[in-house]
């Protein structure tokens, strides 16, 4: 047999080796193509997020490739690893289990992909930034809204979904503003549970359940977001309750917008869904073409401190709740009158 030449044998020992394993050869920089990994879609704001997102990402050249994970652990890590054998330049992912992306996120490292956490922190995994909104703040918002509207009483804590790192980061918060009315005795807290997947549906029986244990005498429900307040509500209604009791959303969904008018829930955080998402699609175009992008802080998430930037939350009840049409997140029509 003929022998081979040595630069051919040096090159098979090389593959072999794994030292051509990682494709490097990416779509073009100027035209960067992004993965975004969703969560959940059935949650009202991600549709927004989405839209927004694509829009801004494709005005600045670039393609989008959205997934949505349905809430489920294993088809989102599936999902992450097609956008990874497809040689993406970054992954943008809201993940649904904070703590079992770690493996994942460092495949994608290794291709030379940059991965970017959308409004939920990844946990324990080497990601290149974070964009959120300030969730400290937001957990501060929501229990003082609360605390306005009941100053004293039996307080229940509907914490968000166990799997995601802000229901924490929320609770936090809340707890920043509750902790010394507890201590001063105004405020007695009856009961604490999260809510697996943040469904309304499951808020609804924990509060129905929580209403039946303390024989309806609940004064604040402090939701983590909408939907689950929505569901909250739906219990508080079963008993008459609703509009008598103060309860705590955020994300300015439309119907707790509606629920706000009417006097059934007491606040909502307004986060400006397109503001995050245009942010988070230049950042993700800055890191495809090697730019370096501005960052307003650092975040820990286990494994590093992780570049990050926080926007601003603004805290919305009946007084002040036009605001949503006033900056074109919703129209007239829709919000009604
Ligand atoms: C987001 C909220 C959202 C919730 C449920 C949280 O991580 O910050 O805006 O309502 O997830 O999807």
């Amino acid at each position: 047999m003929k022998q081979k030449p040595l630069h051919t044998l040096l090159a098979v020992s090389m593959i072999a080796a794994g030292v051509f394993a990682a494709p490097q050869a990416h779509a073009s920089k100027e035209k960067p193509v992004i993965g975004f990994s969703i969560d959940d879609l059935r949650v009202e704001r991600w549709t927004r997020d989405r839209d927004f997102f694509k829009a801004a990402a494709e005005a600045k050249g670039a393609t989008v490739s959205v997934q949505s994970a349905d809430a489920n652990e294993q088809k989102q890590i599936q999902q992450i690893e097609n956008l990874i054998s497809r040689k993406v330049d970054v992954i943008v992912i809201v993940p649904f289990n904070a703590k079992t992306l770690s493996t994942v996120v460092a495949e994608a490292k290794r291709a030379g992909i940059k991965v970017i956490s959308y409004d939920r922190l990844i946990l324990n995994a080497d990601v290149d930034a974070y964009i959120s909104f300030d969730n400290d703040k937001v957990g501060q918002m929501q229990a003082q809204g609360v605390v306005n509207a009941a100053p004293k009483g039996n307080y229940f804590l509907l914490g968000g979904a166990p799997t995601d790192n802000n229901a924490k980061i929320l609770r936090e918060g809340q707890m920043k503003v509750l902790k010394p009315l507890v201590d001063k005795g105004d405020i007695k807290i009856v009961g604490q549970q999260w809510t697996n997947e943040w469904l309304a549906s499951n808020a609804q029986s924990i509060i129905e359940n929580a209403l039946t244990a303390n024989k309806n005498n609940i004064q604040g429900i402090v939701a983590s977001n909408d939907g689950t307040a929505g569901g909250a509500i739906a219990a508080l209604n079963g008993q008459k309750l609703a509009g008598k009791v103060a309860v705590s959303g955020q994300d300015a969904d439309l119907a707790a917008i509606k629920r706000i008018k009417a006097g059934t829930q007491t606040m909502t955080v307004y986060k400006p869904i397109k503001t995050i998402a245009t942010d988070a699609a230049n950042l993700a175009v800055q890191l495809a073409k090697g730019e370096a992008p501005k960052f307003t802080s650092k975040m820990n998430n286990g494994k590093k401190d992780v570049d990050t930037i926080l926007l601003e939350p603004t805290a919305l009840t009946k007084q002040n709740v036009d605001l949503v049409v006033k900056d074109g997140f919703y129209t007239q029509a829709q919000v009604g009158p």
